[in-house]
């Protein structure tokens, strides 16, 4: 099935026609073998936040016709208001424009994520940006949003951050299962360390190992409401766990150490709690694999 398609595309692709039909071809490519990757697209239930009615109109029906199911909003209030209502309903996914009045993107994601750490949840969040200025994919994801797409958008452009969010959604929610089996996750820790499992073992003790002093300085420094020293040791516990395989842990010590720089320590110490759990659980899992690494001979 792939071979096929990849023929057809390349008959498309192989340099006749405009520009414009080469573009389209090239979008064409990745919508195909995106399908012919995952087989038949699920339909997903999108919130779209849009303020311009051209471009809600463009992403509503491009998405429409990728078999999508779409709920509008025009602006991050709305957007916010939609996803409260549909909490029992599940939105797969958001697509959020940034700049948008009564309440801008990154504003209904800072709610929406305050919101879902009641919870334990978290829905993938797209930002929509008009223009592509240096920092703004940075802005973006540390404002708490998964992917990022500049504007104008297009078909392919679409499906393939649509793609890449939920894939990386379905890791986090399907990492603890895999590496209980202890599958998958010796792969991927193991690709990681370039296939050196001593490196891995060697490593993974010693994260272990470090692991109760750097928790117990960032619960300190958020007990203190000290701002600098909890952005410190969040900083180092990020970079730690960011070379194994722990996105959440990772992301939650990323918010506390963005909190540390921003000042305002509000939900700090839940969040260290949070981290806490989240690091135990990995290392629980990261002592099951490195004892499922091959010895070497
Ligand atoms: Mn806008």
């Amino acid at each position: 099935m792939r071979s096929i398609v990849r023929r057809c595309v390349v008959a498309t692709l192989d340099g006749s026609g405009s520009r414009e039909q080469r573009a389209r071809a090239e979008e064409n490519r990745v919508l195909i073998e995106t399908a012919a990757l995952k087989g038949p697209t699920r339909q997903l239930n999108i919130l779209l936040a849009e303020d311009n009615p051209v471009n809600r109109v463009l992403a509503q029906k491009l998405l429409q016709k990728q078999g999508h199911k779409i709920t509008c909003a025009n602006n991050g209030k709305e957007a916010v208001q939609l996803w409260e209502q549909n909490a029992s309903q599940h939105f797969d996914i958001i697509l959020m424009d940034v700049q948008m009045p009564e309440m801008d993107g990154l504003q209904a994601t800072g709610y929406i994520r305050n919101k879902e750490k009641q919870f334990g949840q978290h829905i993938p969040i797209v930002a929509m940006t008009a223009h592509a200025m240096k920092g703004d994919r940075e802005r973006c994801l540390d404002g708490g949003m998964d992917g990022y797409i500049s504007k104008p958008i297009t078909p392919g452009g679409l499906a393939k951050v649509i793609e890449e969010v939920l894939t990386a959604a379905a890791s986090l929610t399907a990492a603890p299962e895999a590496a209980a089996k202890g599958e998958t996750m010796d792969e991927e820790l193991l690709a990681r360390f370039g296939g050196d499992a001593d490196l891995l073992r060697e490593l993974a003790e010693l994260f272990i190992q470090s692991c109760p002093k750097m928790l117990e300085d960032i619960r300190d420094a958020a007990h203190k409401h000290d701002a600098k020293a909890l952005e410190r040791a969040a900083h180092s516990l990020k970079g730690c766990v960011g070379n194994f395989f722990s996105q959440g842990a990772r992301e939650t010590a990323q918010r506390l150490e963005l909190l540390g720089r921003s000042g305002d320590l509000a939900g700090a110490e839940e969040l260290a709690h949070t981290l806490e759990e989240q690091v135990a659980e990995f290392n629980r899992a990261l002592a099951r694999n490195i004892e499922t690494v091959q010895q070497p001979h």
